[in-house]
């Protein structure tokens, strides 16, 4: 079938079992070629690790790949997600930030295990599950106690037990959001600050906030979004415009761990072509 107008651009926000995806990057090419998208960036949290499969898969399926990476950050009591995109593979001082976070991702879910075991017949192996994975979050917690039977899926785990001020909670370490989009523009990188109006939270981020990381290097933010609260959208559009940011769509799919779907919204080709022009690694 002929590709039409509205079918094309990106998806620029996705995850594959290398991070908390429940899906191959091969297969998100697939889907991505099979749904008549223009390309879609891969964006695993605080690892790089399934670009190459990624980008043979989509050359394979005669569609474009935009190498990404989803950094957590923290800023004036937000958890503000920063996507990084087309960062050189080689830049030590990013790459050991983010060895520094993976580590500590490790220690924050065995501590987080250690109080759920006491109610829940689950192991630390249990966790670990996938080889593929290599970062470990809530979501692996979630995908052990769905295995075990203790719950239906993913996002009942996440609203019975995994959400921030529950019992079994541990914070994980995040860098600064100024700091992570300084290490990212240093390594050549686009930064685009991810669901900026996501619904769990009780505000959309403050314009102010805005500023202050547009001051520090702010490229982009995703006003389109699946778990954008649309109220919060009308003021973030205008005032994110004022700033400077350019706007990006994407679906965050995570295969069976969110609903999700790829291509739930796009962006642009022109927007791609613009972030291509300033990274170090774009495709
Ligand atoms: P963590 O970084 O370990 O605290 O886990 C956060 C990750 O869990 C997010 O990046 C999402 O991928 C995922 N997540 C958050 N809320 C939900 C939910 N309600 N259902 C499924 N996955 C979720
Ligand atoms: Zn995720
Ligand atoms: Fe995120
Ligand atoms: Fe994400």
């Amino acid at each position: 079938m002929e590709r039409t107008e509205k079918q094309r651009g990106f998806d620029l926000h996705t995850h594959s079992v290398f991070s908390d995806g429940t899906t191959r990057p091969s297969e998100i090419a697939a889907d991505v070629a099979a749904l008549g998208l223009s390309g879609f960036a891969l964006t695993d949290h605080d690892t790089i690790d399934g670009w190459e499969e990624a980008r043979e898969a989509a050359a394979m399926h005669g569609i474009d790949f935009l190498p990404g990476i989803e950094i957590t950050t923290k800023f004036a009591g937000r958890s503000p997600h920063l996507l990084g995109y087309g960062i050189s593979p080689d830049d030590e001082e990013l790459f050991d930030a983010l060895a520094v976070v993976r580590r500590a991702r490790l220690t924050r879910a065995s501590k987080m295990v250690d109080l759920i075991k006491k109610d829940f017949a689950i192991t630390w192996e249990d966790v670990l599950g996938s080889e593929d994975a290599r970062t470990v979050g809530r979501p692996h917690i979630a995908d052990a106690l769905v295995r075990a039977g203790y719950f239906i899926d993913r996002s009942a785990v996440f609203a019975e037990l995994l959400y921030p001020g529950s019992p079994y909670y541990i914070g994980t370490l995040a860098m600064d959001t100024a700091e992570a989009i300084r290490l990212v523009r240093e390594a050549g990188g686009v930064p685009v600050i991810a669901h900026p109006a996501a619904n769990r939270q009780s505000a959309a981020i403050p314009l102010a906030d805005l500023e202050a990381l547009a001051a520090a290097g702010l490229w982009g933010i995703e006003l389109d979004h699946p778990e954008n609260r649309a109220e919060w959208i009308p003021e973030l559009r205008t005032g994110s415009a004022d700033i400077g940011l350019i706007p990006t769509g994407s679906s965050d799919f995570h295969g069976a761990g969110k609903p999700n779907r790829l291509g739930d919204f796009t962006t642009p080709e022109t927007t791609v072509a613009a972030i291509r022009k300033m990274t170090a690694t774009p495709r």
